[in-house]
């Protein structure tokens, strides 16, 4: 089979396989490896195979919660709860008793971080409370998804019992978003400084993004240490200003997050991809995120009652792959 390979392609995955951080050039050539070919599922067997030993088979599930519900003004073009967007017109901060409901029932299915997200002008203050009694609540490590931060706010975080935060560059940063690139890597950078664990995705991709736009955040990922850095795609809502773009399939998805194991090579301790579908588990991905309470992607103000899938489901396709989500999380264990 291997010899049926393009030209370069089988070195590259030698080299992936032998934990050699790739080159660009390296990536890019990956890139161009299309579907259905012996190329792309030798990609896929090498990210995979990567992923199981190093990961030693967990299958991995992070609960998101999406604490509130707002128009936001930030108005990046993917996003579902943005003003332009019209969608959400009432402003909903999910009650505490709420919030701790679901992280309860994320911990008994056996959630194995909270992902705690908020939009755009959201008061810090108010998600170190939520982190305070969560930690008073469950013992479930607790990872924010917020605004860019400085130094002191990242040290609030820890000091609340946050132990990581997931944030992103997005693809498009500073197009289809209001944001500055450099800003938010600077917010990577402030993660590292406090002891901050730093968890990244790739996203949110869509067909029209370039190989080169898409290998650099895979690029970005490994080079800043994130403990995991898999691939989302973008979820077009109805009346999205992306809509003309289309969306990826989950299949070409795979494919990608296939590229992006081989890239971070032995940095991560997981896998994402996003939203939860098989066909990843067996192309390198071992991470999977169920949700409730907002999610940009969704037109429901609970997503956990629209486009989320819970822990429970979550864990029963990672088992139908043979990942096996009982064993502890590597991600904050290391
Ligand atoms: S992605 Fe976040 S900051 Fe951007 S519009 Fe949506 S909620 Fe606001």
């Amino acid at each position: 089979m291997r010899q049926d390979l393009e030209p370069g392609v089988a070195d590259i995955l030698k080299k992936a396989s032998d934990m050699v951080p790739l080159e660009r050039e390296d990536a890019l050539t990956l890139m161009r490896v299309p579907l259905h070919t012996a190329g792309c599922y030798a990609l896929m067997e090498t990210a995979n195979r990567m992923s199981r030993s190093e990961f030693g088979n967990k299958g991995e599930n992070h609960f998101h919660i999406g604490l509130n519900v707002e128009a936001c003004p930030m108005d990046c073009l993917f996003c579902s709860l943005t003003r332009t967007a019209g969608i959400f017109k009432e402003k909903i901060d999910f009650s505490m008793e709420q919030i701790i409901r679901w992280a309860k029932a994320a911990e008994q299915q056996g959630a194995d971080a909270l992902n705690l997200m908020t939009t755009g002008t959201y008061p810090f203050k108010r998600l170190l409370e939520v982190g305070r009694q969560l930690g008073e609540e469950t013992r479930v490590p607790l990872v924010a998804n917020t605004r860019d931060i400085s130094h002191r706010e990242g040290e609030a975080l820890i000091d609340a019992g946050f132990v990581g935060a997931y944030h992103a560059v997005r693809l498009g940063e500073g197009r289809d978003t209001p944001f500055n690139r450099n800003k938010r890597i600077e917010t990577i950078q402030v993660f590292r400084d406090v002891g901050l664990l730093w968890m990244n995705c790739v996203e949110p991709v869509g067909p029209e993004h370039s190989d080169d736009e898409i290998v650099d955040l895979m690029l970005l990922a490994r080079d800043y240490g994130a403990t995991y850095s898999g691939i989302m795609r973008r979820i077009n809502f109805p009346g999205s200003p992306m809509e003309r773009f289309g969306m990826i399939s989950e299949l070409e998805m795979a494919r990608l997050v296939a590229i992006s194991r081989l890239v971070m090579g032995d940095v991560p301790q997981a896998h994402c991809t996003h939203e939860p579908h098989s066909a990843s588990l067996m192309a390198g991905a071992n991470l999977f995120f169920s949700e409730v309470g907002s999610s940009p992607r969704d037109q429901q103000a609970d997503t956990g009652k629209g486009r989320g899938t819970d822990v429970t489901h979550c864990r029963q396709m990672q088992l139908e792959m043979a990942w096996d989500p009982s064993l502890p999380s590597n991600c904050f264990e290391n």
